[in-house]
């Protein structure tokens, strides 16, 4: 095998540097552990964006990966597989009982939303898509400019028109924006790259009642914080409200790419053909292996772990917060963990990382961590030890 300095060679010279990366070379992975090519193991408490939900290479996923690659790896969306049938069923019946469109990314998945609350809503001339400042929703240009964070805009100008930002939790700002061509209101249901912000109940349920009054569609963003990843199915599930329309992504392949829009069938019909399209959308091999997360989630009671864990993990963060004044606030939603600190926290992540451990730093000043769902108390244990090194260390330079 190469070394890890030859790899990066090769990434200097070929691969286009639009990523800090850092100098791990990543070869192996099994549950909550990690293997770089110096054969250093790395205990991983953040699951790559929250993609590897059930740790690394589950046998159930892999199972049905292999399976399906043996059998039909690809069919043109002009016919029928069953792989992407089951799956929609999965996701139709834990949420809210819409039709799903298939595609590859969350980007995708945002964008597909932003073009259906759009053509839904052409009859009527409304157009206008109200995001939330600190959003994350994708790169391509129209989720993009939803995003609600301008240092993501900065170069791409111009931007698509029609879009329109409110302080994330702030009802009243919504409610401001809101004119006779809105057409949709768009949010993810707990904000993950703006630093793991929880809305509470109120703000949520007069979201869904500010869409009702005006005949607008919600739109939430679940790519990061759906599929278990709270407790629930969905985070909107916490809230007692449905939305018209949910996209999913990150964890939904069990770490193969795939992004889904699912829709009310009223507003779902809309997508007539010709409309929207995506060549490797609901590929029968992303699909199969999304099949085999949801019915793992649920052989394995994954729920009610994610409950127990974050629960426990909460109370060891709560811990450390009475014992390190750098430690501002422990913000935690099931496994979908922010522990805001009064400093930058990219260090303490690199520091974490030499000492065997992945969390993330995002937002300059939160620390995220988003462990697998079957994590157990004995990894938490393990990394809440390696965390406290870290910032008893960082803490004594402030
Ligand atoms: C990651 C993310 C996206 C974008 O997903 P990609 O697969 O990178 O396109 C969109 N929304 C949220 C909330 C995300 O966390």
């Amino acid at each position: 095998m190469q070394t890890t300095d030859e790899i990066i060679k090769l990434y200097d010279d070929y691969v286009i540097p639009n990523y800090i990366r850092h100098p791990i070379v990543q070869v192996k992975g099994d549950g909550v552990y990690i293997w770089d090519a110096n054969g250093k193991r790395y205990l991983d408490l953040f699951s790559g964006w929250a993609v590897s939900n059930l740790g690394h290479c589950h046998p159930n996923v892999v199972d049905a990966i292999q399976k399906q690659a043996a059998l039909l790896q690809h069919a043109p969306n002009i016919y029928y597989t069953v792989p992407q049938g089951e799956l929609a069923k999965r996701i139709s019946v834990n949420s809210f009982g819409g039709q799903c469109f298939f595609c590859n990314s969350g980007a995708e998945a945002n964008e597909a939303a932003i073009k259906l609350a759009r053509i839904h809503n052409e009859d009527k001339g409304k157009f206008k898509i109200i995001t939330m400042n600190d959003s994350f929703h994708g790169r391509t240009l129209a989720t993009l400019t939803a995003t609600g964070q301008p240092k993501y805009h900065k170069g791409f100008a111009p931007l698509v028109t029609g879009f329109a930002y409110a302080p994330f939790g702030d009802l009243a700002q919504v409610e401001k924006l809101v004119d006779d061509e809105t057409c949709a209101i768009m949010l993810e249901t707990v904000q993950g790259e703006g630093g793991i912000n929880i809305p509470t109940m109120e703000y949520i349920k007069g979201i869904r009642e500010l869409c009702d009054r005006n005949d607008i569609l919600l739109i939430l963003d679940e790519v990061q914080c759906g599929m278990g990843r709270t407790g629930k199915h969905f985070a909107y599930q916490h809230y007692g409200i449905e939305p018209d329309i949910m996209t999913l992504a990150k964890a939904l392949g069990g770490a193969i790419a795939i992004g889904a829009m699912t829709a009310r069938k009223e507003i779902a019909k809309s997508l007539v053909p010709g409309t929207h399209a995506s060549t490797f959308g609901g590929n029968p091999l992303a699909c199969a292996a999304g099949v085999a997360v949801f019915d793992t989630m649920k052989s394995e009671n994954m729920l009610d772990n994610v409950n127990k864990m974050g629960t426990y993990l909460r109370e060891q963060l709560d811990k450390l917060a009475k014992e390190f004044d750098i430690i501002k606030e422990v913000r935690t939603l099931g496994l979908m963990i922010g522990v805001e600190l009064t400093i930058p926290t990219s260090d303490i992540v690199k520091k974490c990382m030499d000492a065997g451990l992945f969390v993330n730093s995002t937002h300059d000043t939160v620390i995220r961590i988003m462990p697998q769902l079957n994590v157990k108390k004995e990894h938490l244990d393990e990394g809440i030890r390696i965390l406290k090194q870290v910032l008893q260390t960082e803490a004594q330079k402030v």
